[in-house]
């Protein structure tokens, strides 16, 4: 590492800089410290945001083991809860799928990404990595050269360049990585479901011990456990809808309806911590790099959270990068970034396609013309199958907790 300074900018490198310190930032940067390699993490956000970002909480059985692996899992083994059944609610009935006894008979940890995040960055600084908060990736420069690079602005507004081998794009679907991604350099897919969720953090424990998924003609309601004292709860709502636009009343009202409270015992009540509007699009970027620029996380591929697979696809992906990098770096065998993209696509698009099931599961098309009728009579023949048919029961429990 050197670092000096020239033309305003102070000039750094590193052999490998990740932009992003989200859970696919921050696995790749411990296994690559771990293994001795010369990285930095650039952050735009600072600590205490990152300590305090809500979003994920379903961690697969898969993600366990890969975090299990790397001496990653302490925290979560202590405090995450172990959850393997979910309710559809629908105007048919309630069935549940326990789905921790189907399939290959895993489960989810309940960790919140959050959680998890203060984990690796816990660890990571720990061990001594570097970590620039506050810093934020402009433009990553020359990547289909031997000589890489990354501007920034440090957190004082100062700029900042980064000489590297190579970039690791995890600062997600907004980030500096995609934006620097050439005309051409790769194809984009893209698909907006055209259903956004109110996506609510609630101080209120669970109202019940499974995921809720409730399907309502004025729309759908999904509560998820998050700890003891905290639930997620969704609802879908208008496209581009205020989050301000709900009073807690409302909410609580509206998820009582949809979630059939009437009929199936009272939610349990409380303020409402975070909300946001979620717009649910999906899209993936082939292929994952761009010469020394790689892609990992939200960055590569963004899954809407209908099936939670967004974090879980974090992890993996940033296992495989770090193997991949670590064999490049320190043996000199450049063959696994060769195959990088194309192993990590083979997950992608599997997950994609179960959130796509999952999305034309849990929603209810408007209207009465005949496209809307005709996707409202499959989609109630698709959760009557569910809970009829063992083999399709297996297969849900499979993809629903696998990644
Ligand atoms: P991020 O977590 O987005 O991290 C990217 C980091 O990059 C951030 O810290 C950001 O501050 C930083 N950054 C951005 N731009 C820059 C820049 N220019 N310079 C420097 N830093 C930058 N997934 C699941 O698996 N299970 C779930 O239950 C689930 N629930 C979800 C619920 C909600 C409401 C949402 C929104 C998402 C959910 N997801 C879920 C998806 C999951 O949260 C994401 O897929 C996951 O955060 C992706 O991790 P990442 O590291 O790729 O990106």
């Amino acid at each position: 590492m050197t670092e000096s300074r020239s033309s305003g900018a102070a000039q750094h490198t590193a052999d490998v800089v990740i932009l992003g310190a989200g859970p696919a930032g921050l696995v790749l940067g411990n296994l690559l410290l771990a293994r001795g390699i010369d990285c930095v993490l650039l952050e735009r956000a600072d600590r205490a945001h990152l300590g305090s970002r809500a979003r994920a909480g379903f961690l697969a059985a898969n993600t366990v083991r890969i975090l299990e692996r790397h001496g990653l899992a302490e925290g979560l083994r202590r405090r995450g809860r172990e959850h393997a059944s979910c309710e559809f609610r629908t105007e048919e009935g309630r069935f549940r799928l326990d789905y921790g006894s189907l399939g290959l008979g895993e489960r989810h940890t309940v960790y919140p990404q959050q959680d998890l995040v203060t984990d690796l960055l816990t660890r990571y600084l720990a061990d001594g990595g570097r970590l620039r908060f506050g810093t934020e990736a402009l433009a990553v420069l020359d990547a289909d050269s031997a000589r890489p690079s990354v501007t920034a602005r440090e957190a004082d507004g100062r700029p900042v360049h980064w000489r590297a081998r190579y970039v690791a794009g995890c600062d997600g679907r907004h980030g500096a990585a995609r934006r620097s991604l050439p005309p051409g350099a790769v194809r984009r897919y893209h698909r907006d479901h055209q259903v956004s969720w109110l996506g609510l953090l609630a101080e209120a424990p669970p109202s019940l011990d499974a995921v809720g998924y409730a399907v309502h003609e004025r729309g759908f309601a999904g509560h998820m456990a998050r700890t003891p004292e905290v639930t997620r709860y969704y609802l879908q709502c208008e496209r581009g809808s205020s989050p301000d636009a709900w009073s807690e009343e409302r909410i609580w009202d509206e998820l009582a309806l949809r979630m059939r409270s009437a009929d199936y015992g009272p939610l349990n009540r409380g303020p409402v911590l975070q909300r946001t509007v979620v717009d649910l699009e999906s899209d993936v970027l082939e292929p994952l790099r761009h010469g020394a620029l790689f892609l990992a996380g939200d960055a590569a591929s963004l899954l809407c959270p209908a099936a939670a697979k967004g974090a879980n696809l974090a992890v993996l992906e940033a296992e495989l990068l770090a193997a991949a990098l670590i064999d490049d770096l320190v043996r000199g065998d450049s063959a696994g970034l060769a195959r990088y993209s194309q192993r990590c696509l083979a997950h992608v698009w599997r997950a994609q396609e179960f959130s796509q099931w999952m999305v034309r599961l849990l929603h209810a098309a408007c209207g009465p013309d005949d496209a809307a009728l005709f996707h409202n009579s499959l989609r109630r023949s698709r959760i009557e199958s569910l809970r009829t048919s063992r083999s399709q029961q297996h297969w849900f429990a499979e993809h629903y907790v696998g990644v």
